[in-house]
Formats: C-alpha cells, structure tokens, sequence
C-alpha cells in the first residue's frame, strides 16, 4: 500500500524531484500514516485506493510552492488557514503597536520631513549629463534618446556553484559579471537624495483628519514607477481597504516638462499603450484624489514603503512596512522580497511576469496586506519574528523542505528603483 503511494508521489512530483529528491519519500511516509490514523482494519485499504486516486487528479507542480504539494492533511490545512486569511479582519486597535516610530522610519530610509529647500523647482533633468543607472556611462538627459544606447543586465549578480567552483553571473543571463549586458535599452538614472527629489516635485503630509471627511484607519498602498527624464517617476497607485478591497487603481500622467525614457514594463508592468490611454491625472490630481480617502491618521501598510512614498511625495509617520516585519535572516540592509514571501506565508505567487507582463500594483497592495494579517493571526509563531518565537510552525505554511532559491528578488529591488548593492548609501535595502 505504501508503495503504491509512494509511486503516485513519484508521478506527481517528477518536476520537483531533481532538487527535492526526498519529497516522495517524505510525502508518502507522512500521507500514509495519516491514512492509518484515519482508518480502520477494515477501511484502510479503501482509503489508500481513494487518496492514491486524489493524488492523481492533483495538477502537476512546477514548484514546490506549487498547492498540488503536501500531504492531505497539509493541502487541506493550507486551504482552512487561506479561508481563515480572507475571514480575518484587521483593526487599527491591534495594528498600533506595529506602527513604525520615526526613529526607525529614519532608520530603513523613510523621508519623515518635507525638505527645507525650494520645492517643484526643476521638474526635469533635460539637457544635464548624469550617471545611468543600468550601466557606468554618462548621458545627456534628453526626450530625444536613443531607445539602444545602454547595453546592461537587467538581473542582478549573484554567486552560485558551478562544478564545485563559485563563480559570479547574472540573473538576467546566467553570464559571468566580467561579461557585457545582454539587452539593450535608453540609458536612465535614478535619484535617491530627498532635496533633489522634492526639487523635482515637492514633498507634503497628507490632509489632518477631517469630521467632514471618513479617511480609512487601514490601507494598503503600493505604486509602479518608471524611468524618465525627471528621474524615477511614479506611473501607477493602487490603494486597498483594509479588507483588501480596491479602493484606488490609477495611472500617472508625467507632470509638465518630464517625459517618460523606459517605461520599465518588465517590473512596471506598465506599457507605452497604456500610459498613452490610461494615464489621464499628473501626481498632484492623484494626490488630491487620494486625500478623499487616507489622512495622517490611516495607517498605511507597503513592502518597501519608503519607496512608494517617496515616489508619491507623500511623508507620513503612521506606516507598517512588511519588509521590516518580516525581517532577513542575515539582518538590516538585507531584506526579503514581497514575492518570496508571499509565496513562503501565503502560498500565493505574485509578480510572475515573464518580462512582457512585469508587476501589478493592485496585486502587490492585497499581498502586503494578506501578509500583515499572517503576522498578526500568527504573532509569537513566527521564527525570529515577533517577540514570542516559538518553533511552532506557523499556519498556512508548507511544511519540510526548505525554500527553494531567492529568485525574483532583483524583481522587486529594480521595481522599486532601488539599487541592488549597498554601495549607494547605508540605507539601501538589498533583497536577497
Ligand atoms: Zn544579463
Ligand atoms: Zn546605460
């Protein structure tokens, strides 16, 4: 009986094996027992012939985050902690406590004060010669670029084994880092410094609570951006309710002045087609709009805040920020990406875009929502997270097996606008 189980693992997980050679084993050890807790000497052979039948309908898994992975009892559990997820409604009561101080705001590179310097004064950087952020030329900064000029990585480097031997590649390509880019594109820059970004367009708070105005106490955020000639420029908000209902979705027309050098779409998500149709409102309209329904008092949640505000200009000191939350094993300024763990704690997969389809900000904000709602249904349960860690192992999650590699980290460095390399200043996260 056991084997026969055993062999439907093999079936089902002839994808996962080369990597996880013990899954099958595992897996039907663990499914087999559950079958004799649950039977009897009279049933236990009907219900090893009906769960190997329930193996065999399960979909293929391409990874081993894949739902078709797991035991019964694991499959089943995953789906009562996903329903348990959608049930649980957060407040802002239970929230306040996590709110960031300002000190730690500063700390992980939020701008908590509008700088003292003339603000919306130089909009673009057309005609000046900058530093491209995707290779180590110079450029003048102009709408007339040249789409081919920069050949670069889109990835970013990282060190694997090769036959023994650890060798540093690319992402993008697998080539070694000696090696040139292998695509091309318009040379970009970005800008991180907070008087040249509110030179550009100015910095504010939002509106103070209002009573003839119903602000939300929770809401998640989060934007896409893209190159222009005006640095990293938002192009797309999305808001959702603390229920994870949409609240906001809009692009973002350029302000006067500023055009739009890469759209980025391979982490934007955003397209030349869409901007042209969609993006009718410049940020300061955008702006407005979004004062309708957050204030100083909302509790705003993100994965990597700090950027999404910087790019909306918005300073605001009551945040919850998922990157910090969740902390990377290897400490500050390393910091984990929202995809990996979206896919570690909710077993969903985000931002899987091959590269024509990139990101939705829409999607980002529920999942950094759904996972502020994990760390507060599993507070204390959490390895290393949380005051009360326990080995307990939290709801939702796939048991066994560690993780597969970090990939789609460089995802989210680069849709954030953020270097990857610590070399920019000491409050640059790095995803890993
Ligand atoms: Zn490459
Ligand atoms: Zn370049």
């Amino acid at each position: 009986m056991l084997k026969s189980v055993y062999d439907h693992y093999v079936v089902l997980y002839e994808q996962l094996l080369p990597q996880y050679p013990h899954l099958a084993h595992d897996h039907s050890l663990k499914h087999e027992q559950e079958v004799y807790a649950a039977s009897n000497k009279f049933t236990y052979r009907n219900a090893v012939i009906q769960s190997v039948a329930a193996i065999k309908r399960r979909p293929i898994p391409t990874s081993y985050s894949h739902p078709s992975v797991g035991t019964e009892a694991d499959i089943v559990a995953r789906a009562q902690a996903k329903n348990s997820l959608a049930a649980f409604r957060l407040s802002a009561s239970v929230l306040d406590s996590h709110v960031l101080s300002v000190p730690d705001l500063e700390k992980w590179g939020y701008i908590t004060a509008v700088p003292e310097v003339p603000g919306g004064e130089r909009p673009s950087m057309t005609g000046s010669v900058v530093k491209c952020e995707r290779c180590p030329e110079m450029f003048m900064v102009s709408p007339e670029f040249d789409p081919n000029a920069c050949l670069h990585h889109w990835g970013k480097p990282y060190t694997r084994s090769v036959n023994g031997e650890r060798v540093r590649t690319y992402s993008c390509c697998s080539k070694h880092v000696s090696e040139e880019g292998c695509v091309r594109g318009p040379h970009v820059f970005y800008e991180s410094n907070p008087d040249i970004l509110h030179a550009r367009h100015s910095f504010s708070f939002l509106n103070s609570p209002s009573r003839s105005r119903s602000a939300l106490d929770i809401a998640a955020l989060d934007c896409e951006m893209v190159y222009t000639t005006g640095g990293m420029r938002v192009a797309r908000v999305s808001v959702v309710d603390g229920t994870g209902k949409s609240i906001f979705d809009e692009f973002v027309r350029m302000d006067d002045g500023v055009e739009v050098l890469d759209f980025n779409t391979r982490f934007s998500g955003i397209t030349a087609s869409d901007y042209v149709s969609k993006a009718l409102l410049p940020l300061a309209s955008i702006r407005k709009s979004l004062d309708a329904f957050i204030d100083t008092h909302t509790i705003l949640i993100g994965h990597a805040l700090e950027n999404d505000l910087r790019t909306l200009r918005i300073i605001h000191h009551r945040c919850i920020d998922t990157a910090i939350l969740f902390p990377h094993p290897a400490g500050a300024p390393y910091r984990r990406s929202l995809r990996d763990l979206a896919r570690d704690h909710l077993q969903t997969k985000i931002q899987t875009g091959d590269g024509s389809t990139g990101h939705s900000s829409l999607e980002d904000a529920v999942a950094t929502l759904d996972l502020v709602k994990f760390f507060i249904m599993n507070k204390g349960n959490l390895p290393g997270i949380g005051s009360a860690a326990s080995k307990r192992a939290p709801i939702g999650r796939t048991p066994g097996t560690p993780n597969p590699s970090g990939s789609g980290s460089s995802a989210t460095a680069s849709r954030t606008g953020t270097p990857s390399t610590s070399s920019r200043s000491p409050s640059v996260p790095v995803y890993v």
